[in-house]
């Protein structure tokens, strides 16, 4: 019942005239909200109608400092009392950012995470365990409304207490998990320290990890931790939350649900589109939202479409493998860096376990990167094959990095290690 063969095989000139009717009535229902109305009167936008998907480039972009600056309902495009739910995201920089739902915002967000989860082959006979934060955070409640959507057994474990989360694996025969990869290594560790072993002693089939950036390495390493299939999962809370995009059998790419989005990818810079294949900002306007319709929302995510046709037969683009946030972009001696490319290399060297930091910091005159990571249980003290070890990972690094970073080896479980997103990056410099 979630294979939706019609729309996910859609032809794509079928799949871009449905668009271009959704987006003639996105526009005309962002009209109602205070913020578009006041915009497209300036723009002169208020009086076009939208005859083709190129017009959509007239429109301007819409950015998380426009949501801030609209706090708290600005955007709301229905009477509140027809809304339902209301998400907001943490504000440490400024007014925090907030998205309204109506019930049928809610109703089709539900949807588009059953079309995810069944496409990975979650089923109803399966038990679906969610080990994301709730309340705020979408990936709790998201996940938790697609899998009952789907009719499998959901048990909201909610994030952290990796014993009971184990316990649960264990009772309830659990086939499918949700978790941040920081997380999903967490629990793999749980699991062998107490003498399990993951893949024979639990049901676990599949994992959706999403939320934060990791590498190919990092996936692969989780996957024979676990014993499972992990599938990438995209979201964000401005765009409902997860389910945007994610990655089907194939693991080679996530499918953009165009139905739901029209995708841009722009050069940050410019904000004009990049060649096809090529890296830029996801750009992103929503399709089916009535509360809170968004129009070009810059997601300041990297990525790019990657060319040609996907063998699963789904004819909805597929969009790489995140590079991080263009904020996350490290820049360090005039050389830009992203974290994501330490990970690649670290994760490939089977005496470091899976936590690591990166640490900028000003030394007299000089800014330098610290990189300190954690061993795995190879561990040894025999300080001369710690030595090579740290030679032959600093030679790598500086070949992807083109910088020479220090590297510091250290104990297992002594990096901090939080219950959210995993912190991968300090700055101490001075001026920055
Ligand atoms: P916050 O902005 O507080 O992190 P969200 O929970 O809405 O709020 O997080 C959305 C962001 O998380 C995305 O914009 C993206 O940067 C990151 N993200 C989500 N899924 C992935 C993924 N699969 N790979 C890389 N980054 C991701
Ligand atoms: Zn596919």
């Amino acid at each position: 019942m979630y294979w939706e063969k019609e729309i996910e095989t859609m032809a794509r000139p079928a799949l871009r005239d449905l668009q271009l009717e959704r987006l003639g009535e996105t526009i005309a229902q962002a009209k109602k909200s205070t913020y578009y109305s006041k915009l497209f009167q300036e723009k002169q936008l208020d009086k076009l109608t939208v005859q083709s998907l190129e017009d959509l480039k007239k429109f301007p972009f819409t950015t998380k400092d426009d949501l801030r600056s609209h706090y708290p309902f600005g955007f709301a495009a229905i009477p509140l009392q027809q809304c339902v739910r209301l998400h907001s995201s943490s504000g440490t920089t400024g007014n925090p950012t907030v998205v309204l739902h109506s019930q049928a915002d809610l109703d089709a967000w539900a949807n588009q995470v059953a079309r995810c989860m069944y496409m990975v082959g979650l089923r109803s006979t399966d038990v679906f365990q969610n080990t994301s934060g709730y309340g705020m955070f979408t990936g709790g409640l998201g996940f938790q409304y697609g899998a009952e959507r789907l009719g499998a057994l959901t048990i909201p474990a909610a994030a952290g207490n990796t014993k009971r989360q184990m316990k649960f694996i264990l009772d309830f025969d659990v086939t499918c998990i949700h978790a941040i990869p920081s997380y999903a290594v967490r629990l793999a560790e749980g699991f062998y320290e107490s003498g399990l072993d993951p893949k024979k002693d639990t049901k676990l089939t599949t994992l959706m990890i999403g939320a934060e950036p990791h590498s190919e390495e990092q996936r692969k390493r989780i996957e024979s931790l676990l014993g499972v299939k992990a599938y990438n999962c995209f979201g964000m809370s401005e765009m409902n939350g997860p389910g945007v995009a994610f990655e089907c059998p194939e693991q080679n790419g996530l499918h953009i649900w165009e139905d739901y989005v029209i995708a841009e990818i722009v050069n940050p810079v410019t904000l004009e589109p990049v060649a096809d294949g090529e890296i830029g900002e996801l750009v992103l306007t929503t399709l089916q939202r009535e509360a809170m319709p968004l129009i070009r929302y810059r997601t300041r995510d990297l990525t790019r479409f990657i060319p040609g046709t996907c063998s699963c037969g789904r004819t909805h683009r597929k969009i790489d493998r995140f590079k991080g946030r263009s904020d996350d972009m490290i820049i360090l001696k005039g050389v830009n860096i992203f974290p994501i490319q330490i990970e690649k290399i670290l994760m490939q060297f089977k005496e470091l376990g899976n936590n690591y930091l990166i640490t900028l910091e000003t030394v007299g005159a000089n800014d330098d990167m610290l990189i300190e990571v954690e061993l795995s249980d190879l561990f040894t003290d025999d300080y001369s094959v710690l030595q090579r070890l740290t030679k032959q990972i600093t030679h790598q690094l500086k070949d992807e990095i083109l910088l020479t970073p220090k590297v510091k080896l250290v104990e297992k479980n002594s990096l901090p290690q939080g219950e959210g997103k995993a912190v991968r990056v300090k700055d101490l410099r001075n001026n920055t």
